[in-house]
């Protein structure tokens, strides 16, 4: 019997796996992991088998294939006016969870403290710990999950290394707004304090609300890593292709670390998605498109028993459920997927204690049959 010492003791398989397992193996509607049930531009998936066909087979180079770059560079000039350079700002990854892995592997050394804000995506916290990072989490409460900057301020300590943000954020679709954008330009004056800013769900955003990019500030650009994703933008998370933003300093050891970890990100895809990208029309509709999914998903979800919270972005409802059971809202989702027929994700996955507000949260990337055919199930709890 070989023994050796978990880096992870206390990590357990993804909430996003576990959840759509138990719906597959019951056959239940999944709005449990985040992915649309519906397909990609039809143009975009044709362009990827026109690279193909044409041989862009082999390796990208290492940041990723330079028009993308610069389409890249166009769309964060377009949407925040910021100029981060193709050449030496803009990595294109596979995925945002590997362009978040590789800004912690690039920067937080054993000691560091990094401060989260909970509800956080999973993946945050343990990479923090496996580089030898102390995670300091920031527990925010339904329903509003309002951040209490002069709190966040007690934690910070000469050992602060970074602060990751997601906003519009995962679960709960809260956004950050201009007044905590002036707070942490407060707290983060003249320190050295990195930010780690998940701005995956940046074109899910509603109500004609702005996404407030770290991007826009150059206080906080300046010691930003920005990680977004292709997956979100045009229904292909499978593809599992994003990109990084980072002044050249920084993005310099992010790469140092990308080319270790993935050298470099599938070919024909990334000419398919630098094609497609010219058309921006399409990324400016998109928040009116998720918009009216929401919009249905919560008028038909009126009919059940279930509290909506707010939702100012993403594409997750977040619902209330202590009224309705006494169950850990671990177990409820359970019981939801395997007797009603629906999976969804219990919230407590997103806090390192577990901490229960009983909410769980719904996808509504969804056809709108799916929709219905989920909330009539959910009429009868
Ligand atoms: N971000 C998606 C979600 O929150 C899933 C990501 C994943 O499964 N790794 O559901």
């Amino acid at each position: 019997m070989i023994h050796f010492k978990s880096k992870l003791p206390k990590t357990a398989t993804t909430i996003f796996t576990v959840m759509s397992k138990l719906a597959a193996d019951h056959n239940a509607i999944n709005l449990s992991q985040g992915f649309p049930d519906y397909d990609a531009p039809a143009e975009l998936t044709g362009l990827v088998s026109k690279y193909m066909e044409q041989g862009k087979n082999q390796y990208a180079p290492m940041a990723g294939v330079p028009l993308l770059r610069e389409r890249v560079c166009e769309k964060v000039q377009d949407l925040y006016g910021t100029y981060y350079d193709p050449e030496t700002e803009i990595t294109i990854t596979a995925g945002g969870t590997q362009a978040i892995f590789t800004a912690i592997a690039a920067t937080v050394q054993a000691g560091d403290e990094v401060i989260v804000f909970e509800p956080a995506y999973d993946s945050y916290a343990p990479t923090v710990k496996l580089f030898g990072g102390l995670v300091k989490p920031f527990e925010l409460s339904p329903p509003d999950y309002k951040i209490d900057w002069q709190m966040v301020r007690k934690l910070i300590s000469s050992r602060t290394k970074m602060i990751i943000l997601n906003s519009p954020q995962n679960p709960t679709g809260v956004i950050l707004d201009e007044e905590d954008i002036k707070q942490l330009i407060a707290i983060t004056r003249g320190t050295d304090i990195l930010i780690l800013s998940d701005e995956v769900y940046e074109h899910l955003i509603y109500d004609g609300k702005e996404h407030l990019s770290m991007a826009r500030f150059p206080e906080l650009s300046e010691r930003s890593f920005i990680t977004c994703s292709f997956g979100k933008l045009f229904h292909t998370t499978g593809w599992k292709i994003g990109y990084c933003l980072a002044p050249k300093e920084l993005m310099n050891e992010f790469k140092k670390v990308h080319q270790f970890l993935v050298f470099s990100v599938n070919t024909p895809m990334q000419y398919a998605i630098a094609d497609f990208l010219s058309n921006k029309g399409y990324y400016h509709e998109l928040s009116s498109y998720f918009q009216s999914k929401r919009d249905y998903f919560r008028s038909m979800m009126s009919a059940t028993r279930f509290n909506l919270l707010p939702c100012y972005g993403s594409y997750f409802q977040n619902a209330e459920i202590r009224h309705l059971t006494e169950e850990k809202d671990t177990d409820f989702v359970k019981r939801l997927t395997t007797e009603f027929g629906v999976a969804a994700i219990p919230t407590s996955a997103f806090y390192n204690k577990g901490t229960d507000y009983g909410v769980i949260r719904f996808c509504f990337a969804k056809k709108e049959e799916t929709l219905e055919k989920a909330v009539n199930l959910l009429t009868k709890v």
